[in-house]
């Protein structure tokens, strides 16, 4: 038997501690402009009963189908992996009775979320959501609240030339035309249609609209849309929705081919695309979904909101030349280095008072290594400072800082080093 090869599979990645202040910046982003808009997080688990993505997103859906991970649990019941972040924040909003909070009830969520899709650039198995979604608000403005925090979430983040696509997929009442009207175009040309596309005419014709392939995009040119057949209240409601962008100076193109690849969607579509990516060219989307509450159990409650994926914003920031996203780890904090046996005694002293005036420090843990061996480690790790502490310094009272950019020293009495250093790290010189 051959050693046991326990790397990730293709799709999952690590990240390492150096990528995390990217994370962090879009993080940061995310908490700031959700306090600003007035959303509140909510975190649910990882994992759910399958039966309410099947329901939810739709047994006929590619996520669902396709890419979903299934498993069983000791119990027998039949748990996944979330697909997608709307579906769980609907059943957490109906399992604890959120309607009857004061409503609209406005949530975000951060996470990651698992697919299994063929791995490529942009493609991966598990990777992380930015979402938010506005229960109980019916009426356009909604629509254009989540669309305007997802435009400004790019903006903030610095991403450039993102462009916003919208669409409205109609509803119940209206859909079932479409639907048919579609069913007669298509089939008529089913024989040009690729074959996932035959069999999406079978289970969900409206997705045939979207399809990347060449031969499907030529016959849906002439093909019916949901804009040709919205009821009069879908229309009225699309062109609030356009009114308010139009306030908000949001940027908008309308794209009648477009819509989502998740069932639970009705009225308004949209899709954020980066021309950077390449094939993956989504940043992020969403739409109203005004039977999703009812369909997990709840009372009649409209919904709408967003999903962003993480990893396509970094890969556009990564690709413009004049990317925003933090470079390399800046230095930090003091290293505390000991020069002879009295310095070591003194060091735990030091990382304890420097530690609880809230200055990052570190030492080294290794006893008896020489002050060069030290210092070299503090500048490898990345500190700001060296804290060089000495018999002959501490004996007069003070101690040796040197800076490890510059590489200058100076003698302080032990006194002032807190001052000293809190007033360099709020950039006083
Ligand atoms: P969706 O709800 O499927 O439109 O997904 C929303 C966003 O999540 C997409 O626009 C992507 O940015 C991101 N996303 C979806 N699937 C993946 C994936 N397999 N790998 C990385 N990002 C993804």
């Amino acid at each position: 038997m051959g050693k046991p090869d326990f790397r990730l599979p293709p799709g999952v990645k690590d990240i390492l501690p150096e990528e995390i202040p990217k994370w962090h910046y879009l993080e940061d982003i995310i908490r700031e402009l959700a306090e600003l808009y007035r959303f509140r997080e909510i975190r649910t688990p990882i994992f759910e009963m399958a039966l309410l993505f099947q329901r939810g997103v739709g047994e006929a859906t590619d996520i669902v189908v396709k890419e979903m991970y299934i498993f069983k649990d000791r119990g027998g019941r039949e748990l996944a992996l979330r697909p997608e972040g709307t579906a769980p924040v609907a059943r957490a909003y109906v399992e604890h009775g959120l309607h009857t909070r004061p409503q609209p009830l406005k949530l975000y969520y951060v996470g990651p979320m698992f697919r299994h899709d063929r791995p490529q650039m942009g493609r991966n198995r598990q990777f992380h959501q930015f979402g938010a979604e506005i229960f109980g608000a019916p009426g356009p403005a909604a629509d254009a609240e989540v669309i305007f925090l997802l435009a400004e979430f790019l903006r903030r983040a610095g991403v450039k030339d993102w462009e916003l696509e919208l669409n409205s997929v109609g509803c119940p009442v209206c859909r079932p035309q479409l639907v048919a009207a579609l069913e007669e175009y298509l089939g008529k040309h089913a024989s040009s249609l690729c074959p996932d596309c035959r069999q999406r005419l079978e289970r969900n014709p409206l997705r045939v609209l979207d399809c990347k392939e060449d031969s499907c995009r030529q016959v849906v040119q002439q093909a019916p849309t949901p804009l040709d057949y919205l009821c009069s209240r879908c229309e009225s409601h699309f062109r609030g929705v356009q009114e308010e962008l139009c306030s908000l100076g949001v940027p908008f193109r309308l794209n009648p081919r477009l819509v989502r690849g998740l069932d639970y969607y009705t009225g308004t579509a949209f899709e954020v695309l980066s021309p950077r990516l390449g094939a993956q060219n989504a940043l992020g989307g969403g739409g109203r979904y005004d039977y999703l509450v009812e369909e997990c159990g709840g009372p009649s409650t409209p919904g709408v909101g967003f999903a962003v994926g993480l990893e396509r914003v970094l890969l556009a920031l990564e690709k413009q030349e004049d990317s925003p996203l933090p470079k390399e780890e800046v230095r930090r904090g003091v290293f505390i280095a000991a020069a002879d046996e009295e310095g070591r005694k003194r060091q735990a002293y030091w990382l304890r008072l420097l530690r609880s005036a809230g200055l990052p420090a570190d030492r080294d843990y290794a006893s008896g290594r020489g002050l060069r061996a030290q210092l070299k480690q503090a500048d490898r790790h990345r500190a700001r400072w060296a804290l060089i502490l000495g018999a002959e310094e501490l004996g007069r009272g003070m101690v040796r800082l040197r800076d490890l950019e510059s590489g200058e020293q100076v003698d302080l009495p032990e006194t002032e080093v807190i001052a000293w250093l809190r007033q360099k790290e709020t950039g006083g010189s």
